[in-house]
Parts: structure tokens; sequence; C-alpha cells
């Protein structure tokens, strides 16, 4: 398997090269020239594999480069952390006890060291990456810049935190992410790792690293330091691809769990902001798995919602700060992926929207294109307000416990029952534990949060609900502040210099 990109017709690389590389120097994201295809056969024998086999699994339908033995090895380490043997487990939700036959599985993505379904693309990828150095022998430092809305700083950093060869440094938007995110990542132990707040929001901070990613003068100073810059976003494929496995055994689970047989079709409902996650479920349906709708689930920066239903991506538009800060999201970038596999490696049309975009902040795709996102695509958007109710719901019903992004899809996915009638099976993505999000989540439970600090809303939360605190949050508060820095956007590239240089 080649990688190509989205916006010229390059030379093909290998998957160790493209994953090195994280952006392609035309400004395209990397893509596998064709989808593998998997048979319902072929599925089936997922059954009797562990969550680490089935990743290796579909790794190695992607990344033929790496053998079997080092793909093997890469998801014993990254899965190993988690907190249940399942990894990936699903809980399964009858939403409308009346309709047995519409059950939605909760595919639980959390049970990472950071608690953040982030975490089962990054503790994977320092490997990759690793690995990816030897194949090509590589022997400069790699330095992984990280714009984060969120969860990905973290979970990023204690994926990279100490592993040789490789530097991390993590950008966020001061003030637009939670406390706990904040705590998280300012207390990460690690001699090669860096944390500043950017004064802006999630995309001044995403923009600020993209332009250093394209400044050939920086890459030419860092260069001469023996460094080499590289991303952890989800725009690099080693991040996206640990992704697809976790439709397949969330499948898997719903057969096993008597609510499905093989050859089923199922809708998949994921909360989306960059674009990352939902896409991989849409490569998991390319290749074969038998899904109904993809529906994009998004909150009040509902920039997708709209451009599913008109066509039009149009970034102009007011930026809302919500309680689903990890979905604040007006550049969806893993888009462009998918504008290129449905327009058959159109790469001229591709380079052409995303040039509109960058001049003009929005572009319209054509008829044909848009009729093909129509026939999978399904968006839908809600409001604080409906998040907060279906925490509600979904807990008084089940005693289940979302936070409040994966309540975004549960929600989301409900508008599209309700206009469709649609009972088919679902997978619905859950992405954070709800202990990420205490305070939103509380006051959806009608508890009041005024003069509760952050941590003690980890036992408020945990006293009502008896749901348990993961171990990484619960050590928070004992944790020191090790990170403290602030910078404009404009002294992004400085910050850089001067941390490659150390
Ligand atoms: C990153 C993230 C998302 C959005 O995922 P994308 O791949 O960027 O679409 C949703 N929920 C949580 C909790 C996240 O951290």
């Amino acid at each position: 398997m080649r990688y190509t990109s989205t916006r010229s017709k390059i030379r093909s690389i290998t998957s160790a090269q493209a994953i090195l590389q994280g952006l392609a120097t035309d400004g395209g994201l990397f893509v596998p020239q064709k989808i593998p295809k998997v048979t319902l056969e072929e599925i089936d024998t997922l059954k009797s594999k562990t969550y680490e086999q089935i990743s290796a699994w579909l790794l190695g339908k992607y990344l033929t480069d790496y053998t079997e033995d080092e793909l093997g090895e890469c998801t014993e380490l990254a899965y190993n952390w988690f907190d249940t043997t399942a990894r990936v487990p699903v809980a399964i939700l009858i939403q409308d006890p009346k309709n047995p036959v519409a059950p939605v599985g909760n595919i639980e993505l959390w049970h990472g060291p950071t608690s953040a379904f982030k975490d089962v693309a990054l503790q994977m990828l320092p490997h990759l990456m690793r690995m990816a150095l030897k194949k090509v022998g590589e022997t400069k430092e790699i330095l992984i810049l990280v714009a984060t809305s969120g969860d990905t700083g973290k979970a990023a950093l204690a994926g990279f935190a100490d592993v040789p060869q490789t530097k991390i440094m993590v950008f966020y938007p001061d003030g637009g992410v939670s406390k706990i995110q904040r705590l998280q990542m300012v207390t990460q132990v690690g001699k090669n790792v860096n944390v500043t707040a950017v004064r802006g929001n999630f995309d001044d901070a995403q923009t600020g690293v993209k332009k250093i990613f394209n400044d050939k003068k920086i890459r030419a100073t860092l260069d001469k330091i023996g460094v080499k810059l590289s991303s952890a976003n989800s725009i690099n494929w080693g991040r996206l691809v640990p992704q697809i496995a976790y439709y397949f055994s969330g499948y898997i689970e719903l057969i096993k769990a008597n609510q499905i047989t093989l050859g089923d079709q199922v809708i998949i409902s994921v909360p989306t902001g960059n674009f990352g996650n939902i896409l991989a479920a849409y490569y998991a349906f390319r290749m074969g798995l038998p899904v109904k709708k993809l529906i994009c689930a998004s909150n009040k920066n509902n920039v997708l919602t709209e451009f599913f239903k008109t066509g039009t991506y149009n970034r102009n538009r007011e930026f809302f700060k919500t309680i689903t800060p990890s979905m604040d999201i007006l550049i969806s970038s893993n888009l462009e992926r998918l504008l290129y596999h449905e327009s058959g490696g159109n790469f001229k049309l591709v380079n052409q929207y995303m040039s509109e975009l960058n001049l003009y902040g929005k572009y319209t795709i054509d008829k044909s294109l848009k009729a093909r996102l129509d026939k999978i695509f399904q968006a839908e958007y809600v409001s604080e307000y409906e998040t907060q109710l279906f925490i509600k719901r979904i807990y008084n019903s089940f005693k289940y416990l979302l936070d409040t992004h994966s309540a975004v899809s549960i929600a989301a996915l409900s508008k599209y029952r309700g206009k469709t009638n649609d009972l088919t099976p679902v997978l619905s993505a859950s992405t954070a534990s709800p202990y990420k999000f205490t305070n939103a989540v509380l006051s959806a439970l009608n508890q009041s949060v005024d003069g509760v600090d952050d941590l003690a809303q980890l036992d408020l939360l945990n006293k009502l609900t008896n749901v348990k605190i993961p171990k990484n949050l619960a050590a928070l508060s004992t944790a020191k502040i090790l990170h403290e820095d602030i910078c404009d956007k404009e002294e992004m590239a400085q910050r850089v210099l001067d941390f490659a240089a150390k």
C-alpha cells in the first residue's frame, strides 16, 4: 500500500514515510492509493480475536511496510495501559424498551491513560514513528507539534513522553479547554515535553502550527540543529489509521451481544470536530463493514451540518465556546480526505476547494459529489440544552453516565430517528469519560456547581452516581504544575525554535 497527496500528483510514498512527514509538501493530506476491501467471512474471524489482534489485523491492511511482528508490538505497547482488558468495550443501551430492535452500542473509547478517545491512536503513534525512523534510516530528532482544543494535547504528551529520538510541543487556546484538561497537560512530566498556552481560540493555535509547518525558513533552521518537524494531529495518517479498528470491534461486540447478526447494517454516530473519528468510520464502511449511514453529530458550531445539508462549507461565522470544547472547530481538516476519496481521487478539484477555503473561507462542492455524500452521510447538530437533556435522560433511564461529547452523538442520533423513524441498530462513539467534563455533567443532573472547584466536582459526581473516577484524574489534585508559559500567536514560531534548541 502506497500513499499520495489529496492536492496534487506526487510520487507515492510508503506508510512509514507518510507517518514521519505528517503533511504533504503541497499542503495536502496523505491518503492511501486504494482502500482495501474485506469480506464478511473475514470480519467473522475477528470474533475470536482480542482488541490488540483486531487492531494489528486492521493496521496490516494499510501499513504494509511494517512486519506483522512490528504491528503486534505496537498494539501491545499501545493498549497495555488501558484500564479494561476489552480496551474499547461497548455498552448496550436499548433506547426504546418497547422496540428492542433498536439498540445503541456506545463504544467507550476512553479507557486509556488520559481518559480520552484520542489515547486509542496516540498511544500507538509514537511507536509507529519510532519504527518508521529506523525503516527510513532517519537519524534526526523528530519534533512533534500539536495544536489542541483539549484532549489531543494530553493524550499526545502521554504517548510521546520520554520516547527516544522525539520531542513534543503542545499549544492550547488559553481559556479554551476545561480546567481538568489544562491540569492534565500542565502537569505532564518528561524530559522531551513542552506545553504552551496561546492567546486566541483553537483555530488560531492550529493555523499557527500549520504556518510553522509550511515555513521553509524555520524548517531550514531546524534542519541545521538536527531537528525535523512532524505532527500528531489527526491529519497524520498514523493518528487516523488506528481508529478504524474499533468500528470493526464494535460491530463484532454487537454480534456477540446478540443485537445483530453478521451482515446486518448499522448506523454509526460520531461526535465530530476535526472529522478524524468519523473519517475512520468512513474507511471502515468503504472497506466493507455493513454501514447504512454515518451520522456526523455537531454542536452549536455547526459548519459541518450546513456543509452536508447544502454542499457549501463556510467558515465565515461566529465561533462559539461550548460545553463540548473538543468539537469547537470551524475548519475540520480531515474532511479533505473524504472529498478526495468521494471525488474518485480528483486532487485538482480538492486543491481548488482548499484554496477557495483559504482565500474566501468557503467553497461549494459540485452536485455529483454532493449526491455521493448524501448517500452515506447524515448531519445533525444539537444545542447545549439538548446535550445536557440527553445526559440526564440516559442517566435516568439506564444509570449510564455520558460525557457531553458522547451525549451530542446520542442526541443527534435521536434527532435522526425522530425525522426518519429509522430503527437500524447503532454504534455511537463515546469519546470521553464523564469525569473530564464534570461541570457540565453535574449541572445536567441538576446539581449546583457554584463555588465547587473542578477537582471537588470529581468527588461530587462520584458520590451522586457511584461511577468510578479514573485513576489518572483522581491523581491530578496532588500533581505538580510544570508548564506555565503563555504566548501570542505571532510568538509561536520563536517558541518552537527555542524549545528545539534546548
Ligand atoms: C477530539 C474529540 C472529538 C472530535 O473528534 P474528531 O476526530 O476531531 O472529529 C470528540 N470528542 C472528544 C472528547 C474529543 O476529544
